[in-house]
């Protein structure tokens, strides 16, 4: 607190971008290079909402969380002594056209890329919104007419006029607007990835994880501080992340209702299944950990 370190208003920024620390008051002021107590504060925040240890200090664990990439949609103030949860967007707006619900996308005829075909590009969205349909009454369904799409699918690159420029590579991933707008927009410096085997760039960003997620801001999720979750803002590079957990079910339910195809129980078990997985992995290390101290024993009997 009080200390004076070069580059601290950069973080300041990044805290301001993203929702956690208001402007500077006057105009043409800048943020300081001082640790003050806004700025602890907004660290206290950013800990609280993206499920990290709450100690207020620039820490490796925030440090390395605030250096992941991440989508660009601002962050929703956690609630006070709320339990980690999904969140929703200011007034938590939803699509109201009536039920069944059809939501219509269509990918832009100008602003796309090319080193992923379309038909790839369009399995890959296809899969994504498959998942949020199966759990809630909603349709979606692909059109030709890009202008007439409730959703509309683009890559964009740096400043493309909606008051949200994309950053370069990494960084901000990609961004959607809340209901009922509909923009959803791809950083185009991004490296996208739909199969890791053949995109073998450090960098490279799975195309189908991001685009789960953004779907979620564009039936009204904002970002969940479950760290397990589709809507946790960050995303690794080469990391896949596309099944809906239960936060992301419960939270998309509470606003549109449950699809009456969806069973919980099958969701329950899928989760049951990941956590056995680990829980397999640990007894597995704890097994390997034991035999080598078996075998450093025998090795000093041996030696004695
Ligand atoms: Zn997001
Ligand atoms: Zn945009």
């Amino acid at each position: 607190m009080g200390s004076h370190v070069s580059g601290m208003s950069e973080l300041k920024k990044y805290f301001q971008r993203f929702g956690y620390l208001s402007i500077p008051d006057s105009q043409n002021d800048n943020f300081t290079d001082v640790f003050d107590t806004q700025f602890e504060n907004a660290v206290i925040l950013y800990q609280q909402k993206l499920g990290l240890p709450v100690t207020g200090k620039l820490d490796s664990d925030t440090i390395s969380t605030i250096t992941s990439p991440r989508c660009g949609v601002s962050d929703t103030a956690p609630r006070i002594h709320a339990t980690k949860h999904f969140a929703y967007f200011y007034g938590r707006p939803r699509w109201d056209r009536g039920s069944p619900l059809t939501l219509t996308y269509a990918f832009s005829p100008s602003n796309m890329i090319n080193y992923i075909s379309l038909s790839d590009i369009r399995t890959v969205f296809q899969r994504a919104f498959s998942r949020w349909a199966s759990v809630i009454p909603v349709n979606f369904k692909e059109i030709e007419e890009y202008e007439s799409a409730n959703i509309k699918i683009g890559f964009y690159n740096g400043d493309h006029g909606d008051g949200e420029p994309f950053d370069g590579v990494l960084g901000v991933l990609a961004h959607a607007f809340s209901p009922e707008n509909g923009r959803f927009h791809l950083d185009e410096a991004e490296t996208w990835a739909v199969d890791f085997e053949k995109q073998k760039s450090k960098a490279a960003v799975d195309l189908e994880s991001v685009a789960t997620h953004e779907i979620g801001h564009i039936l009204g999720l904002a970002h969940s501080s479950v760290k397990e979750a589709v809507m946790y803002p960050s995303l690794s590079p080469r990391k896949k992340k596309v099944d809906l957990k239960l936060d992301d079910v419960e939270g998309v339910q509470a606003l549109y209702g449950t699809n009456p195809n969806f069973k919980f129980s099958s969701l329950l078990e899928s989760e049951n299944a990941s956590n056995k997985a680990n829980m397999g992995l640990n007894c597995k290390s704890i097994k390997s950990t034991l035999s080598l101290v078996v075998a450093v024993f025998f090795l000093l009997l041996i030696i004695t």
